[in-house]
């Protein structure tokens, strides 16, 4: 392989638990979370280190911008900027694999593993400043520097690693419908008076990093996800599936996937086997976590 070829792998993500907190001044909003990273599915990326100065991108998939809209475009935009490096170049050849605006953070780990990619090829920023370009392209794209199961509090970047005591994998399924949903919707469609006092972050966080399985399935929570199944009746239909087979369904993120974790191993291979067809046959990506 070319020396000035970097390949990487860019997977997504989920929220265990997604408890919104309030709106702050800057009109995000605070949240309390749990990240846990999705290997399942993932996209390559290929970036080309260039002599001549410019950034482009190609991208397997039609839906998603390969202009400065592109958070990968805009990720090695910054990183030029905040390196002084903009007589250099980039080309980044994007396979997607992730669900494109699905609540899986495809775009945002894409940009994360951009920012560590020129990193690692041009060593010329401290970890803060990579961290703070992180943010600075979008809330979710510092867990994906970490990419490993973090609790988070701020606009999700305030992150604490979990200290997982006993390993287990989880068993999860995922049903990503094809339509996207735009994570602005999710968040300006909060009904902040109807929200729960109840599962709590220490609970969620007990269940990962004690792998208790009961508890975490008790300690779900989305609070985006009220307005998501009011305006797409499908996540209702793909929630009581998920529920008729024993599993506790969730909206990921800002949605519109669904996964569900389910009690063992063995439940979660039987609705597989069983609704692998019908999910196909409805368009619906179906896929363990
Ligand atoms: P999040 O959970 O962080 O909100 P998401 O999975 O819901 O992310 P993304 O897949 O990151 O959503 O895509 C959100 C939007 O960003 C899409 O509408 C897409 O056009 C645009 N986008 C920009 N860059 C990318 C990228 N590299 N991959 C996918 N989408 C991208």
């Amino acid at each position: 392989m070319n020396e000035n070829m970097i390949i990487k792998k860019a997977y997504a993500k989920t929220n265990l638990f997604l408890r919104t907190v309030g709106k702050r001044p800057d009109s995000f909003t605070e949240i309390e979370t749990v990240f846990l990273p999705v290997t399942a599915v993932r996209d390559s990326l290929a970036f080309s280190f260039e002599k001549s100065p410019g950034i482009s991108i190609r991208c397997t998939d039609d839906s998603v911008p390969c202009d400065n809209r592109n958070l990968c475009w805009k990720a090695a935009e910054k990183y030029y900027e905040k390196a002084c490096l903009k007589n250099k170049g980039i080309s980044i050849d994007l396979e997607k694999g992730n669900p494109v605006a699905a609540g899986m953070g495809g775009g945002s780990s894409d940009a994360a593993v951009t920012l560590l990619a020129m990193q690692e090829y041009y060593q010329c920023l401290p970890e803060e400043e990579l961290f703070s370009l992180a943010l600075s392209i979008g809330s979710d794209v510092p867990f994906f520097l970490k990419n490993t199961p973090c609790s988070a509090t701020g606009r999700g970047e305030k992150l604490t690693p979990l200290s997982i005591k006993k390993t287990i994998h989880f068993p999860l399924l995922f049903a990503a419908p094809g339509f996207p949903v735009s994570a602005k919707w999710a968040y300006s469609h909060i009904n902040w008076t109807s929200l729960e006092e109840a599962p709590v972050l220490s609970d969620a966080v007990k269940g990962v990093e004690e792998g208790d399985i009961l508890l975490l399935k008790n300690s779900l929570r989305n609070d985006l996800q009220k307005a998501l199944l009011k305006k797409f009746p499908l996540l209702e239909m793909i929630f009581s599936r998920f529920r008729s087979y024993g599993g506790t369904p969730l909206v990921s993120g800002s949605g519109p996937t669904v996964f569900a974790l389910f009690e063992d191993e063995k439940a979660r291979e039987k609705m597989f086997e069983k609704e692998k067809e019908y999910f196909s046959s409805a368009n619906i990506r179906f896929f363990k976590g």
